[in-house]
């Protein structure tokens, strides 16, 4: 017979764990602030500003961490899930989420609008008291969603966007057959091409009033200009000077992508935080552009890629 306690730690009482736990709800939202004209909303906020307002299919990932129980877990999820649902998706589905909570209430001089970013950093706040949260991850459709990691006004806005274009790998300086042992079918001498997606990161405090880490529109103006359009349908060695000295993987690509948009994003407010890129199925490079400042990359957010 084996005693308990071996049994116990068999089934790693005691040890650390990451848990994630996804919820889903429906509502709409109006972003308009009664101290602006409705030209002056139109113009800050595009259609977005448009009465009486639209709606998405939000997706919340919550990440928890804590000890393994004698059951091998670290919290019983049937309880995460009535938490999730008595503190937040009761409240808020097939609602209007200006009208939900008092934080979305414009009327209240803390009063903000139910951006993606502070929609989840109110969750936050309501699920904090009752779960081990470590991370939240809030899709307000599938190519924008935010990230928070601990109570404060900090949060991570991410857009996913596409381009595709052609490239060779090879090292000029090489011989066909050096390239071919380096880079395999890649170095091929007439290219081939991707499809690449492209997700950019980026890190900021949340506006007291917009809810907004940065422009939201400017940010994906940004990224289209200095990326989608000078990449897309292009030879990148040929057709992008910075690749005619600099062999195009997909590293190099998203490390240069990272440099084209660190400046213009901190002109928006917000900070460059990640850029991923995803060259195929099968594989995908990520520049941690704030590693040096930093010098850590925040492991719930890899939680939450990964949930
Ligand atoms: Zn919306
Ligand atoms: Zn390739």
């Amino acid at each position: 017979m084996t005693a308990p306690a071996t049994r116990s730690q068999r089934h790693g009482r005691g040890r650390g764990c990451v848990i994630t736990r996804r919820a889903t709800f429906s509502a709409s939202h109006l972003y308009s602030l009664p101290e602006l004209t409705p030209e002056q909303n139109q113009e800050r906020f595009g259609r977005c500003s448009l009465a009486p307002g639209h709606g998405h299919n939000y997706e919340l990932i919550v990440a928890m961490a804590g000890p393994l129980d004698g059951d091998g877990m670290v919290l019983n999820l049937s309880e995460v899930k009535h938490a999730i649902r008595r503190e937040v998706t009761d409240a808020l589905d097939f609602r209007f989420l200006n009208a939900c909570w008092p934080e979305f209430d414009l009327r209240r001089h803390e009063g903000r609008l139910p951006t993606t970013e502070a929609l989840c950093q109110v969750i936050w706040q309501r699920l904090a008291p009752h779960l081990p949260v470590v991370g939240l991850r809030l899709y307000e459709q599938s190519n924008l969603w935010a990230d928070v990691l601990g109570d404060s006004m900090e949060a991570f806005l991410s857009i996913r966007t596409h381009f595709a274009a052609a490239h060779r790998l090879a090292r000029p300086e090489l011989s066909m057959a050096e390239n071919e042992a380096i880079y395999g079918k890649c170095a091929r001498p007439h290219g081939h091409g991707h499809n690449y997606l492209l997700d950019i990161t980026v890190r900021g405090a949340i506006d007291p009033r917009t809810g907004m880490v940065c422009d939201l529109a400017e940010l994906q103006r940004l990224v289209n200009d200095l990326v989608v359009e000078p990449f897309d349908h292009t030879f990148l060695n040929k057709d992008v000077p910075h690749f005619a000295d600099c062999v195009p993987t997909a590293e190099n690509i998203a490390l240069h992508i990272a440099d084209l948009l660190s400046a213009p994003v901190s002109a928006t407010g917000a900070t460059l935080h990640k850029v991923r890129l995803q060259e195929s199925p099968n594989n995908a490079a990520e520049v941690y552009a704030e590693v040096p400042q930093l010098e850590m990359r925040p492991l719930a957010l890899e939680a939450l890629a990964c949930a």
